[in-house]
């Protein structure tokens, strides 16, 4: 709390508006009553690879689809992703099978290119604090996904949404996606049910969870995903591949067609329970 009791993150506080903010893209409603699923693999590979991928997901029930482009990786030596080439891949599966598309955005010079392919822009763990990242996706008024850093605070994840708010673009997803600890020999990262909860409380903002970073573990994924959802997640991000032993990055977390297709029946099961529907499909263009 600042000193006169008002929020640091003024325009992303809860009590700055009466309604949640839904982020609209493409006529898929983040943010609303129902809940939203974007899929895909972590890195687009292929042409075949991601169409594959992006058919199965959207048969399974996914609205979103994602896949890298530019990636984030720990080694220099790891594969980076195809840059532009994935950009027009991404692009032409998103139109072919009727989904918007997110992809992450490393640098501030690649933002006007990414922005012509996507129709979200993900910010990374890794450029969370990242401030002139912010403001340059801020102003290109798309919907920005916005992740929270490995070891960030709440109150900096929101005051890093701030950023773009305050750069006059509302169009944000907030998206838990795993903090680091202590026990990383059964996970990769620990994910933050505590922290959804806060942020739906503390804020306007759509709250989404990435339960395969959240975990790092395939098996752990969908059990987690369901978790989310029940503490209150508006969505999920899921990344998903044909054949995970042999994806160019994060195989292990990545769940097959079949798996995803399993987690959505689950999802469906929960979300009733819940009295939450799914959210509507798009609407296919002609
Ligand atoms: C990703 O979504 O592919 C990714 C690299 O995520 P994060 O920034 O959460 O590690
Ligand atoms: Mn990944």
């Amino acid at each position: 709390m600042g000193s006169n009791g008002t929020k640091p993150y003024r325009l992303v506080a809860r009590e700055r508006r009466p309604h949640p903010t839904v982020v609209e893209v493409k006529g898929i409603r983040i943010g609303g009553p129902g809940v939203v699923v974007i899929a895909g693999p972590c890195s687009v590979e292929s042409e075949a690879q991601l169409l594959e991928t992006a058919r199965g997901v959207k048969a399974a029930g996914a609205h979103i689809l994602r896949g890298g482009a530019f990636k984030p990786r720990t080694s220099p030596y790891d594969f980076r992703g195809l840059g532009k080439a994935a950009l027009e891949l991404l692009a032409e599966a998103g139109k072919r099978t009727g989904m918007p598309v997110v992809t992450e955005v490393l640098s501030e010079k690649d933002v006007d290119l990414v922005a012509r392919y996507a129709d979200i822009l993900q910010v990374g763990c890794r450029n969370m604090a990242n401030y002139a990242l912010l403001e340059a996706v801020a102003e290109t008024g798309k919907p920005i996904l916005l992740k929270r850093g490995m070891a960030a605070k709440i109150r900096e994840w929101l005051l890093a949404a701030e950023y773009i708010l305050a750069r006059g673009n509302d169009r944000v997803i907030l998206c838990e996606r795993g903090i680091r600890t202590f026990d990383d020999e059964h996970y990769r990262n620990l994910l933050d049910i505590n922290a959804i909860i806060v942020a739906r409380g503390e804020s306007h903002l759509p709250v989404i969870a990435d339960p395969s970073h959240g975990t790092g573990r395939s098996r752990l994924v969908t059990p987690a995903a369901l978790a989310a959802i029940a503490a209150g997640a508006n969505g999920l991000m899921v990344e998903v591949h044909p054949d995970p032993p042999r994806a160019l990055s994060d195989g292990f977390q990545s769940l097959t067609l079949a798996e995803f297709s399993t987690l959505m029946r689950r999802l469906s099961a929960v979300c009733g329970a819940l009295g939450r529907p799914l959210a509507q499909a798009a609407p296919r263009q002609p």
